[in-house]
């Protein structure tokens, strides 16, 4: 009978072990496709890049294109890209977003489009959260009735600032009063979810218009606020305009201190912040971008849209011309890479340590171990300033002063 041992445990090691196994987990771990080799292909989130604008603003570095003359080819290109993917998840979608670039500026057909084609190829959960990024002039009555209907329930609108010249300097095309009335158009037709973009940090930005801004985005009923710094981005205007000495460039110590005030005002107001730039009201946190600090794979469709499967990163090539023509001609628009270890480990520390309840030791030990957990954090009592990081029980969290630093702490971290 000894000739049957050696086939008896190939066949025990390679499928009865792993099928048993994959019963016992049921794709409990779905959401940890890192560490678990039976681990179902779950992306449960969609990413959809539109790459149009009307004028390109002065601190942009997003890939998008001041012209909508492709608009129609790309929408009928994206629709055929949203099919041939159909099976590269095998769950139901959960949060649907439409980023860009301005994707207000989709017409009703090419949104609905793009919606047949979301339907016909993915299960959507009924109670998916599906955000529309708005630009204020582009927000209509009209338009703001049609995205209800078709099944948009979030919108994050682009104020950026309260000020009609931060708001020139940013080289954006509506003011202040445009917002204000994109904003009350949006409640009044029932909108309950709508986030709006700030951008703070301005050089000689009025504080007080600030912190006033966040108050009239409480009173009216905002529920999320994501608040970015301003960046001088390379090859941007405004990155110009300062080297020719045509703008002003930011000054990191006003920007910290614009910070600080803006996030005690925000949390006066009822926001709770949940990760650096990212506050809501209670429950109405982002779940698409929730999903991405949590390192769960999502599909992104479109030019320059990023896809993770939690082991492999892919992107689409950044060319609405070639994006076009390469999904026409069947022809590869997508490159990828396998993350190692490191990629995976470093990505985990910069989502994690900006999300305000920082790494959740649980979570971290289960994926890589005991002795990687115990060296971050030897490391960090030895590297990092106490006052800037708390190390608990349960979790390692950057204090208020430390998220001043985060950048440079989590890079000091990485391996
Ligand atoms: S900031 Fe938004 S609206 Fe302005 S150019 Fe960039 S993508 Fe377009």
């Amino acid at each position: 009978m000894q000739w049957l041992h050696k086939p008896l445990l190939i066949l025990w090691k390679g499928v009865i072990k792993g099928l048993i196994e994959k019963l016992i987990c049921k794709g409990k771990c779905r959401n940890k496709p890192t560490t678990c080799r039976y681990a179902i292909i779950t992306m449960p989130h969609i990413y959809i890049h539109i790459p149009f604008c009307k004028s390109k603003c002065s601190y942009c570095d997003f890939f998008s294109v001041a012209s909508e003359k492709l608009k129609n080819e790309f929408v009928e290109a994206l629709c055929i890209e949203i099919a041939n993917r159909k099976s590269d998840t095998d769950n139901k979608i959960k949060t649907v977003y439409f980023g860009g670039g301005t994707p207000s500026l989709l017409s009703k057909h090419e949104l609905n489009n793009i919606f047949v084609a979301l339907e016909e190829n993915f299960s959507i959960e009924p109670d998916a959260e599906i955000t529309l990024e708005a630009n204020p002039d582009d927000i209509t009555p009209e338009k703001l009735m049609f995205w209800k209907s078709i099944g948009i329930n979030r919108l994050s609108i682009g104020l950026q600032s309260f000020d009609d010249d931060e708001l020139k300097y940013l080289g954006r095309r509506h003011n202040v009063s445009d917002s204000k009335k994109a904003l009350e158009n949006a409640l009044n037709t029932g909108f309950n979810n709508i986030s709006a973009d700030i951008i703070h940090g301005i050089p000689g930005a009025d504080l007080n218009k600030l912190l006033t801004g966040i108050e009239y985005l409480d009173k009216t009923g905002a529920a999320h606020l994501s608040m970015y710094s301003l960046t001088i981005e390379k090859g941007t205007i405004l990155e110009n305009k300062i080297k020719k000495g045509l703008a002003e460039n930011i000054d990191e110590d006003e920007q910290a201190e614009t910070y600080m005030r803006s996030v005690e005002k925000a949390e006066a107001c009822g926001f709770l912040q949940y990760e650096i730039s990212n506050f809501c009201k209670p429950g109405f946190e982002s779940k698409h971008n929730s999903a991405y600090w949590k390192g769960v794979p999502y599909l992104g469709f479109g030019p320059a849209a990023h896809s993770f499967s939690g082991k492999k990163r892919m992107w689409n090539i950044s060319s609405i011309q070639d994006y076009i023509s390469g999904i026409k001609n069947k022809t590869p628009v997508t490159e990828h890479e396998k993350l190692s270890k490191n990629d995976i480990y470093n990505e985990f520390l910069l989502t994690r340590l900006r999300m305000i309840n920082g790494i959740q030791l649980k979570e971290m030990r289960e994926l890589f171990g005991n002795t990687i957990t115990e060296n971050l954090i030897n490391k960090i009592n030895k590297t990092i300033k106490p006052q800037h990081i708390q190390i608990s029980e349960s979790a390692i969290v950057l204090t208020r002063p430390g998220i001043m630093f985060a950048d440079k702490i989590i890079s000091d971290l990485m391996i």
